[in-house]
Formats: C-alpha cells, structure tokens, sequence
C-alpha cells in the first residue's frame, strides 16, 4: 500500500482536485488501493489563522466575513467537483455546518474575548476537515469508491497544541481499526493531514507544515510501501527555488540529507516527516501534481551519490544570534547546563551553536522570548544580541567522506562576513551565519560552485 499526501496547492481548486483524481487512478491501477491525505486547500489555514486573529483585536465582524470566504469557496468547488444529486447535496450540506459550526466556535470565542491554544487548533482543524471531505466525495464522484475518515479519530497526540507530539502505537491501533478495513474493501481512506486529537478526543495540531509529518506516520503505522509526497515543484531542488535561480531537482537522497535540509529550511518536507519513514524503513517520494510524469526526488537510507559535491542547500531568515560571555572563572563546569536551562525554560529551541573557552554563540528563530532569555542570561553572563541574520546550510555525504570538501566551501565565501560556522560530528552539513543582506548571494555563489553536476569536458573534434 502506498499512502500519498497532496499539499495545499494540489487540492486548491476544481481542477487541482481532478488531477489528483488522476493521479490517484493511476497509482491505484499500479499498486492497488492508496490511502490519501490532504491539506487545506491552498491559503485556507492562514485564513483561519486570520479569522483567529481577528477575534483577538476584537473584529468579530471581520472574522464572520473570513468564514464566509471560505465557506463560498468550498462550495464552489463542490458544485463544480460533484455531480448534481442526492450525494452532491449531501456533501453540500455538511461543509455547509461545518463552516457554521466554525462561525459559532469563533462567535464564542470572540464573546468570551478569549484565545487559547485550544481553541486555536479547534478552528485550525476545519481546513484539512472540509478538504478531506471534498476530496472524498470528488473522487468517489470520478469512480473511485472513497470515503472520508475524521484524522482526530486517528492520528493520537499529546496535548501541546499547536504543535502537538503524535503517539505511534495507539495511532497505529486507530489506523488498523479505521483505515485498513476501507483499502481491503477496495476503498480510498481520505484523511486530513496535520490534524489529530488527545486520547480523550480534543483537537489538536501539529505546527505549519504538518500534514507531510502526518502521512509518514500513517504510512509507518500502516506498514506502507512507500509515501508520496505531492507537491508544486519537481521534488527536492537543490536549493530554496525563490532564493537561487536555477536549483534543480534531484533525483535522490539519502534520509540522513533530507532532515537536514527539511530542519534548516526546505519548506518542501516538514523537518518531522523523516523520522517514522526511516523506523519502518519506507522511501518518501517528493512529486509534483501538476506534473505527475516527472520523476520527482526518492528518499532512502544508502541512494548513490550525487555526481556534485554537495547534494543540496537551505537556508532560514530572521535568524538572531545570541552571544553569551561567561563573567565566572575561566572554563568554569555548569556554564553550558545554565545557558541551555534558560532556553528551556522559554520553551525556545536553538539551531546552531559554536563555542569558545568563555563564550557561546547560540541562534534562535523564535523571538517571543528573547527579552525574558536575555534578562535571564544576564545574571550570569554578558549577553549581545544581533539580528536580521540568516543561516545557509550546505549538506552533503560528500562532506563526510572527502576531508577537503568543507574547507573548500568556507573559501568560496571568503568575501562574506561569517558570524559563525558549525560542522557536526555526523559532517553531513556545514553550517554558516552570515548577515540576511548577504544570504542570496552567498548562496548563489557555493550553489554555482558546488551543486551543480560536474560537466564533462567537451571533447574538440580536430
Ligand atoms: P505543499 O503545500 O505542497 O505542502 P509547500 O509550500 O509546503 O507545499 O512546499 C513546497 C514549496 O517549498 C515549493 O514551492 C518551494 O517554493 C519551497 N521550497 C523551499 N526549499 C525547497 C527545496 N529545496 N526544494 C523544493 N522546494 C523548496
Ligand atoms: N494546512 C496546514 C498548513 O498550511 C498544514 C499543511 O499544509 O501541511 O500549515
Ligand atoms: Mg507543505
């Protein structure tokens, strides 16, 4: 069984939504019944986010009139995707409550002047529900039997929302009991991605992104043969496409690369996809549905290596960098373990790291604690801070394996002012913190040198 996870732009309107019907045909003609996840249609969760948003400031109004938008929209597509009939009205009427229930959930919110991280993930859930349920209907619609199965009845996590932590074994258990029994029946399980729900049944979410990390824990958990992952570009490129002209798909990956260029920036796979495709051994699949005859990026643990030095680049802006000085005895034990400890208490993570005998250096993405990390930090150390810094990540199992290749790298940005550099024990990547001014350049320039395939000398014909 292969599961296969359609993105944002893949279910977007009528038409995306039938070339995902086609897709799916075809996969189901090669390996028999997929299991499909979805993400809200393109732009719908931040427009969720936007109508939470407007509750907050106390635009009641505003957030009533986003509802509405989205509530057209679905229907749109519904009377475009859907045959007209008893199914048509039905499927019609349900996204017509559900979008009524999400006008009450944000009206008592908006009453109660009130916006937790619960009530958050309750009006967050409503995108991937409604696209599930079209999809569904739409490829049920197009003679592929489908049904809609809730994710919060499947996907089983702890209670930190917004960015909830997923429990594999009961998920697992849910997916043999909801899941399997439909693909046996010879019926496609249409599943939101992103979405899950506490063991006692409150909604939850797992961050922006989320719904490539759900489809490879469903894939895990059903044992899949493989996880597709369809999207808007070719695949994996070797770099952030709106950063460097020219980046190219590749054709394969190992997964050790992929989480890393997912955990420093590649928007492409969510950084938490990885993980339970490495447990059950799965390959992930990046393609793009808009041009579903391309090979796309595979995922496994040993690929071959790429002909160019580096497989790939990524890169993170809005990065801050925090300089800590120790202002206690020199080397003294216990200064790491007070510096992290004050991170942890912010609930802040850390990306990068270097250090010198009296001083770390630490970047962080997430502001919202930095003054109270400051002052915190300040009791036991001079503390700078810079910002507007961006982070590039090159990576490669080439770096790993020939001992000149990083040293190489950092000389190709000699005329970049790096703040920092890190390499990992792993060495599969090289780290550099530079001024956000500078990053599209610097990436151009170790993209040209080193990620493009080595070109074979032409030969001269005398
Ligand atoms: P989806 O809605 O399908 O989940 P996303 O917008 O989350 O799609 O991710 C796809 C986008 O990721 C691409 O359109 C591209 O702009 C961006 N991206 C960033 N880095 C990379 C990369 N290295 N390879 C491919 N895409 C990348
Ligand atoms: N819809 C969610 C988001 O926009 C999850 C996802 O698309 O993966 O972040
Ligand atoms: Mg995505």
């Amino acid at each position: 069984m292969v599961v296969m996870k359609f993105g944002g732009t893949s279910v977007k309107d009528p038409d995306a939504i039938r070339r995902l019907a086609r897709i799916v045909a075809r996969e189901q003609g090669i390996s028999g019944v997929p299991v499909v996840v979805v993400s809200a249609m393109s732009g719908i969760t931040d427009q969720l986010l936007d109508a939470v948003a407007a509750v907050e400031r106390g635009d009641a109004e505003g957030a009533a009139r986003r509802v509405t938008a989205m509530r057209d929209r679905h229907r749109a597509a519904a009377e475009a995707l859907l045959t007209a009939g008893e199914r048509r009205d039905l499927v019609i009427d349900a996204l017509e409550r559900q979008w009524r229930e999400t006008a009450s959930l944000l009206h008592a919110m908006s009453v109660l002047r009130e916006v937790s991280p619960r009530s958050r993930d309750a009006v967050l859930a409503m995108g991937e529900l409604a696209s599930s349920r079209l999809v569904a209907a739409a490829l049920t619609d197009l003679d592929l039997p489908a049904q809609c199965v809730d994710a919060r009845c499947v996907l089983v996590t702890n209670a930190d929302h917004g960015h909830a932590q997923p429990d594999p074994a009961p998920t697992a258990a849910r997916l043999h009991e909801h899941v399997l029994p439909l693909a046996k029946a010879g019926i496609v399980a249409v599943l939101g991605g992103f979405i899950g729900a506490t063991a006692d049944g409150v909604t939850t979410t797992l961050g922006r992104g989320g719904s490539d990390y759900s489809a490879s824990l469903f894939g895990a958990g059903l044992h899949a043969s493989a996880i597709q992952i369809w999207t808007d570009v070719d695949g994996m490129l070797t770099a952030d496409p709106r950063v460097v002209h020219g980046a190219r798909p590749l054709p394969s990956l190992s997964f050790a690369e992929a989480s890393e260029l997912a955990y420093f920036g590649a928007k492409v796979l969510h950084p938490s996809t990885i993980a339970p495709a490495v447990a059950g051994g799965i390959p992930v699949r990046i393609l793009n549905s808009h041009r579903p005859e391309v090979a796309g990026t595979t995922i496994t643990a040993n690929p071959p290596l790429p002909e160019a030095p580096l497989t790939g680049l990524a890169c993170k802006r809005d990065i801050t960098v925090i300089d800590i000085r120790s202002t206690m005895m020199l080397a003294a034990y216990g200064f790491m373990r007070r510096v992290f400890e004050v991170f942890e208490r912010h609930r802040t993570s850390v990306d990068v790291i270097t250090t010198s005998e009296v001083s770390v250096s630490i970047t962080i993405e997430d502001r919202r604690a930095l003054d109270a990390i400051v002052r915190d930090l300040s009791a036991f150390a001079e503390v700078g801070v810079e910002s507007e810094m961006a982070l590039l990540c090159a990576v490669g199992e080439r770096l790993r394996l020939e001992p000149g290749l990083a040293a190489r790298v950092l000389g190709a940005l000699d005329e970049f002012p790096l703040r920092m550099v890190s390499q990992a024990g792993a060495r599969r990547n090289l780290t550099v913190v530079l001024p956000q001014a500078q990053l599209q350049a610097a990436m151009a320039r170790v993209h040209e040198r080193f990620c493009l395939e080595v070109q074979p000398v032409a030969e001269v014909v005398a």
